[in-house]
C-alpha cells in the first residue's frame, strides 16, 4: 500500500528548526521541534532536517518542501546572503545542498517573515480576506503587505517596513540611524529604553526595583497595577496605533494582522493603539480594515513556506 502524500514545511531560526507535515490541501498533520544552537556549520544544520523528515514522513510521500530562513535569501543563487542569527550559513548556497540531500522532491525556499506573512494570510487570521497588513511586534518591528495571495516585495524587496515609518518628524532616534520610527517608540528595546529611563530618574519606583528590565517585567509590573509600567505601556500602545493608521489610510488592507512576542501584554497596549486608530484615520478606512490578533503563533513560517506548492 502506497502511503498517503504530504508537504513538509520548516521554518529555520537561530534558535529552534521547526516542521510541519501538510495534506494537499494545506491541512495541518504533525509537528516537530528541535534545538538549533548548537549547529557550527551547514552540514550540522542538513542532519536536523533529514531527522525531521523522518519523523513527520514515515509511511507517507513528501510531494514537496518549503523551507523558510531567517535572513536575507539570494533565491536566484539558492544562498543564505546574510544572517544575523545564522551565521554559519551565511554566504552558504543552503537550498542547493538542501536539494542536494532530498532529490527528487521539489524544494522551495523563501524569508521567514514573507513565510509567516503568507501562513497567516492563507491559514491564519487573515485567511478570507483580499489584502493583509501583518506587523510584527517583537525586538523590532516588521511588516508585509499581501494582496491576492502576492507579497507586495517594491522594487527592491524592502516594502513593508512598518517599524521605520516616520510617526514624529524629528522624533527620538532609531536603531537604523534615522528619528520617529515607529520602532522608537514601541518595540522590545524602546520599551526597555523608556523604562531604563524611568528608573534613572525614580530609583524607588517599581520600575527602578526591578533587577532587570524587560518587556515580560514590565508586563507584570502593569498586571499588578504599577502606574509608571500601565503609562509605558500605553505610550507605547498609542504610537502603534498610529502607525496602523497611516496603514488604514495609504492601504485600507480588509485585515490588519499583529503578531510577534509584544503580543502576550496585548491587553496593556491595544486599548491605546485602539484609539489612536480610530482618532487617527478615516472613519471609512478604520471600518472597514480590521485588526486581528494572529492565529498561527510561531508556526505561521512553516504554513507559509509550502504555500507555492499549493497554488499549483
Ligand atoms: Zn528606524
Amino acid at each position: 500500500m502506497p502511503g498517503s502524500e504530504v508537504y513538509v514545511g520548516f521554518d529555520l531560526g537561530g534558535s529552534f528548526l521547526k516542521a510541519s507535515s501538510f495534506g494537499m490541501d494545506g491541512a495541518l498533520q504533525e509537528r516537530f521541534s528541535i534545538d538549533t544552537q548548537w549547529c557550527q556549520r551547514a552540514e550540522n544544520y542538513l542532519d536536523l532536517f533529514k531527522d525531521a523528515i523522518k519523523s513527520l514522513s514515515t509511511d507517507k510521500h513528501p510531494k514537496g518542501i518549503g523551507v523558510a530562513v531567517a535572513g536575507v535569501l539570494d533565491l536566484d543563487a539558492g544562498k543564505v546572503v546574510d544572517s544575523p542569527n545564522l551565521p554559519a550559513l551565511c554566504g552558504v548556497p543552503f537550498l542547493g545542498m538542501l536539494k542536494d540531500v532530498f532529490s527528487p522532491v521539489p524544494l522551495q525556499m523563501m524569508n521567514d517573515a514573507n513565510a509567516a506573512a503568507l501562513g497567516e494570510y492563507f491559514a491564519g487570521a487573515g485567511a478570507g480576506y483580499e489584502s493583509m497588513f501583518i506587523i510584527t511586534l517583537g525586538t523590532g518591528v516588521g511588516g508585509g503587505f499581501v494582496q491576492n495571495g502576492q507579497i507586495w516585495r517594491g522594487a527592491s524587496g524592502m516594502a513593508g517596513e512598518i517599524g521605520h515609518m516616520i510617526i514624529e518628524k524629528n522624533g527620538k532616534p532609531c536603531t537604523c540611524g534615522s528619528r520617529g520610527c515607529l520602532e522608537a517608540y514601541f518595540s522590545s528595546w524602546a520599551l526597555e529604553r523608556d523604562a531604563k529611563a524611568h528608573a534613572a530618574q525614580h530609583l524607588d519606583s517599581a520600575i527602578g526595583s526591578l533587577d532587570e528590565i524587560a518587556p515580560i517585567f514590565l508586563a507584570e509590573l502593569a498586571v499588578s497595577g504599577d502606574h509608571d509600567a500601565r503609562a509605558i505601556w500605553e505610550n507605547g500602545g498609542y504610537a502603534l496605533g498610529v502607525g496602523i493608521a497611516n496603514i488604514m489610510n495609504l492601504l485600507n488592507p480588509a485585515s490588519i494582522v499583529l503578531v510577534g512576542g509584544l503580543m502576550n501584554a496585548k491587553e496593556h497596549f491595544l486599548p491605546s493603539a485602539q484609539r489612536a486608530w480610530e482618532a487617527n484615520s478615516f472613519e471609512q478606512a478604520s471600518r472597514s480594515s480590521k485588526v486581528f490578533l494572529g492565529k498561527l503563533g510561531e508556526w505561521a513560517g512553516v504554513r507559509g513556506a509550502i504555500q507555492p506548492f499549493l497554488r499549483n
